[in-house]
Formats: structure tokens, C-alpha cells, sequence
């Protein structure tokens, strides 16, 4: 099959296909026709935001007939003459010689016409939406982002490990956890009977909320690793910030504490944001210009100056002395709610702000028990827009406090038989902390809800397509 030029390269190389033949395929964004016997047609082929404009003759012997069925959501192949253009808006055109018409769309019936569509029906059509130019251009941003996530770790001797999708520990679940069964709802159980004796299983199974114990296990032996993958919360909250599918980049590392595991977490931060200013100029151009004013700045800072970290108990403090009204109220002890997290990193420090030592009682068993016995090793980090986009903390390495950690919080000591090994077995201070790469989206593009950031979002009610 013939094979055009992606019209990425073609910006990038002008000065190599100006005055030759070209070739490029896509699908038409608009056509319209001038009274000097010239048809415009804007041609996207997903390599870019940008369109490439090719230049049409309404009379052309061969294509001039086929040029009238050609609308708007048309796949087609251009060939021709790539010039300089006189016209304002482009640098080049492409003055079309051949063109073939692959798969025409009924403008009666194709629903992506040139105009504004809400995200709320773009949800509805997520089979057609990577054609506009917000999906597309998010879907290039979060291929960058996964490579460069990839690229960091590998730069500093991770190793990339495969933690289980399906599991049976659920350590941090409780009501948030999708199972995972052959068990027919319309055959149940008797009384009396083993209800999971006939599961695949033969005992209750879920789908991970995290990788993290399990990559435990490879740092304690590779030293430094990481899993990156899918990951799923039955969260019945239909917020802007949660999916129900959603990935995770969970790094672990061996001989880090919280100090450590902090510095990683900021780096990782200002790498990924450098990447994307760096490498996906075009689309955050765009995101800025019609999604996020705010959004350069945010960026730049981000990739710039050091993240401000402070103490869970001077975020309480801070925010009981501020006048804002919050509608949760803020207490030593509670969760900080979203409202609380967004107060701190886009009004009191405008940055990205890390969050150290939380109430104990607030976090898992797994998390370092600090010298004051009311703090664990915790670190949050929020970044304005979004709030909380990594959560992470030193682990409790001493086998005896790990068992009083697990009887408080009631965790079956038999259940972590293996998790309890590894602190008998060379157990060393280690670290680790997950990265939701939709929220790290969020941040990156401006675009305000998660729904709009993977490209089929999992929600309560919501797994069309
Ligand atoms: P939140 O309080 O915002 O619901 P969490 O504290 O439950 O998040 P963690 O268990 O710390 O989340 O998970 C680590 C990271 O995974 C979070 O910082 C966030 O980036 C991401 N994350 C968690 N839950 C979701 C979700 N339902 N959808 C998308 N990303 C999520
Ligand atoms: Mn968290």
C-alpha cells in the first residue's frame, strides 16, 4: 500500500520537500471552495496538531469530479507539489496532483462538523473524538508522557517489573474494590456452602488498586524497580479527579527514606513537565490558548523552582488560619479534602507543594511509624489545578512494628505471611510512592476533567466503547 509522509515530519523538514513530489493520507478537517476555481482543504492525519493545507483545482481533469464528494471526516491521499505558501495562517501548502478518496462521511450524518462541541457529547461519541483537536492532542501528550516515564527510570538503573492485575491481597480496598469471579450471579451459593469452592480462584479475587506491595517484593531484590499499568478503585465518586480505570507508575526503591523518596518524586515531576514544554510544544500551546490561561506559568514553575514541602500538621495550621470557607472543616486527624489540597498549592504557595508526616491513623499499615508515634513517614505531593497527583511514603521496615501496625488497623498477620518475611529476610529502609498518570495529565494539559485525559473513561455507570 502506498505510504505517505507524516505531516509531523513534513512541518519539521519543510525545507527538504519544498519544490518535490509528497504524499500524505489523512482526514479532511474542512473543505471549502474560492470563486477562482480553487478548492482549500485542511488535512490532519493525527502525527500533529496542525493541518497541512492542500490546494485544489475545481476543474482538474482527474480529480476534479471526485473533489465534490470529498467533506468533512473524508479519509484521503494527497499527492502533489509541496510550495511555500502566499496565504497567511501556513508556511507551506501542497498543490495537489492525485487524490484519492479512501472513505467518504455522510455530512448528513457525520457528527464532528466544524464547530465547538461540549466534552460532555464527545464522551458520547469517544469512538470519533480523537479527531478533534483537544483529544488528539492530549492522546499525543500522554504518549510522550508514558515514554518519558519509561526513559527516567531506565536513566537511573530501574527495573521495569510487572505487578499482578488480578490479586488477592487487598490491603487498602475496602469497599473500593472490584472482584473478580466465574461465578454465574444466576446459579448462587447454598447455604452453608463454600461460596468461592467452585470460583476460578477458589478464593476471593480482585482487581489491583495498587502494585505497590508486590514491587516491595523486586526492590528488596533489584534494589530499584518500578510498575506501570492499569489500575482500578470501585470509588462511587463521580468526581473530576477519579476514574475507575486508571494507571499508575509506582516506583520502590531500596535504601530510600522519606527525604529520598521526596527528592525522586520532585525530579520525576520536573523531568516529566520539562518533556512536555520541551517535546509536545504545539499541543500545550494550544491547551494553553483554549483550555488553561494559566497553564505556561504553572508549568515553567513546576519545572523550575523546588517544590515547597511542609509538615500535614503546618498544613493544618495553615489552613485553620486562613479565612477561606471551606466546606469541609479542617481538623488535626481528618483527611485534607481537595478543597484544602487546592487552597495550598494554587493560593498560599502557587506551586507544587509536598506534604510530609500525616496522622497515622490516617494511612495505611504498611507506612513508617515516625519517633513521635503519631505520624507516619507519608508524603503527599499537589500541584495547583489538580490537587493530590502522588502519594507515596517510607514503608515500615522492623518486623515488630509492622505486626503492631497491622494488629491496630486489624490486618490478618497470616494473610501477610510473606509481607512480614521481608522484614525477617534482609529487610532494609525502603520507599516508594504512585503517580496516577491522568492526574499528572491533568496537570500537564489543563484540561479539567479526568474524563477527558485516557482515552476511554471508566466511571460509575460509564464503560462504553
Ligand atoms: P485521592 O485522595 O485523590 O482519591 P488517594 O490518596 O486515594 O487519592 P493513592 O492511594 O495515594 O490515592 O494513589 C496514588 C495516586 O494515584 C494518587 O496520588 C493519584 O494520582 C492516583 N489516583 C488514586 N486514585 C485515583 C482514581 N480513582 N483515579 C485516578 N487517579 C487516581
Ligand atoms: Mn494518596
Amino acid at each position: 500500500m502506498e505510504k505517505g509522509v507524516l505531516i509531523a515530519d513534513l512541518f519539521r523538514n519543510e525545507h527538504e520537500y519544498i519544490g518535490k513530489k509528497t504524499l500524505v493520507q489523512g482526514w479532511v478537517r474542512t473543505k471549502r471552495d474560492s470563486k477562482a476555481g480553487i478548492g482549500f482543504i485542511e488535512l490532519n492525519d493525527g502525527s500533529c496538531l496542525k493541518n497541512l493545507q492542500v490546494i485544489a483545482e475545481l476543474e482538474h481533469p482527474d480529480y476534479g469530479e471526485l473533489l465534490k464528494r470529498i467533506t468533512t471526516g473524508s479519509a484521503i491521499l494527497v499527492e502533489g507539489t509541496l510550495s511555500l505558501s502566499p496565504g497567511k495562517g501556513q508556511s507551506v501548502e501542497l498543490r495537489a496532483e492525485r487524490i484519492h478518496l479512501y472513505g467518504w462521511a455522510d455530512p448528513a450524518l457525520y457528527p464532528l462538523q466544524k464547530k465547538r462541541h461540549s466534552f460532555e457529547y464527545l464522551r458520547q461519541i469517544a469512538h470519533l473524538r480523537p479527531r478533534t483537536n483537544t483529544i488528539g492532542a492530549a492522546a499525543r501528550v500522554r504518549n510522550r508522557l508514558s515514554y518519558a516515564i519509561h526513559q527516567f527510570f531506565q536513566d537511573l538503573g530501574f527495573h521495569y517489573i510487572h505487578t499482578p492485575i488480578i490479586t488477592a491481597s487487598d490491603c487498602e480496598g475496602a469497599g473500593e474494590i472490584f472482584r473478580v469471579t466465574t461465578l454465574d450471579p444466576a446459579h448462587p451459593v447454598f447455604e452453608g456452602e463454600d461460596p468461592y469452592r467452585n470460583d476460578f480462584f477458589a478464593k476471593p479475587a480482585f482487581l489491583t488498586v495498587s502494585g505497590q506491595l508486590q514491587a516491595e517484593i523486586y526492590a528488596l531484590a533489584l534494589g530499584r524497580v518500578y510498575s506501570f499499568g492499569p489500575t482500578f478503585r470501585a470509588e462511587n465518586s463521580n468526581t473530576s479527579r477519579h476514574l475507575a480505570e486508571f494507571w499508575m507508575v509506582e516506583p520502590e526503591m531500596a535504601f530510600f527514606d522519606l527525604k529520598d523518596d521526596l527528592d525522586l518524586a520532585q525530579a520525576f515531576i520536573k523531568k516529566l513537565v520539562t518533556v512536555a514544554l520541551n517535546d509536545c510544544r504545539e499541543d500545550l500551546e494550544f491547551f494553553a490558548r483554549f483550555i488553561e490561561p494559566e497553564l505556561t506559568g504553572r508549568l515553567q514553575t513546576a519545572a523550575e523552582s523546588a517544590f515547597e514541602v511542609i509538615s500535614y500538621t503546618e498544613a493544618v495550621d495553615i489552613l485553620l488560619k486562613s479565612a477561606e470557607q471551606f466546606s469541609f472543616p479542617v481538623e488535626w486527624g481528618h483527611d485534607l479534602q481537595a478543597e484544602h489540597e487546592r487552597y495550598l498549592t494554587e493560593r498560599v504557595f502557587r506551586k507544587p507543594v509536598g506534604i510530609v508526616n500525616f496522622p497515622r491513623s490516617l494511612k495505611p499499615f504498611y507506612m513508617r511509624v515516625n519517633d513521635d508515634e503519631k505520624t507516619v513517614a507519608a508524603m503527599d505531593i499537589l500541584v495547583p489545578g489538580t490537587g493530590e497527583i502522588i502519594g507515596g511514603s517510607q514503608r515500615e521496615e522492623r518486623p515488630e512494628m509492622l505486626l503492631e501496625q497491622m494488629r491496630l488497623k486489624g490486618i490478618s498477620a497470616d494473610d501477610y505471611k510473606w509481607y512480614l518475611e521481608l522484614r525477617q529476610f534482609g529487610s532494609v529502609p525502603h520507599s516508594g510512592f504512585g503517580l496516577g498518570l491522568e492526574r499528572l495529565m491533568q496537570f500537564v494539559t489543563g484540561i479539567p476533567n479526568i474524563r477527558e485525559v485516557i482515552p476511554f473513561p471508566r466511571t460509575p455507570g460509564h464503560a462504553e466503547f
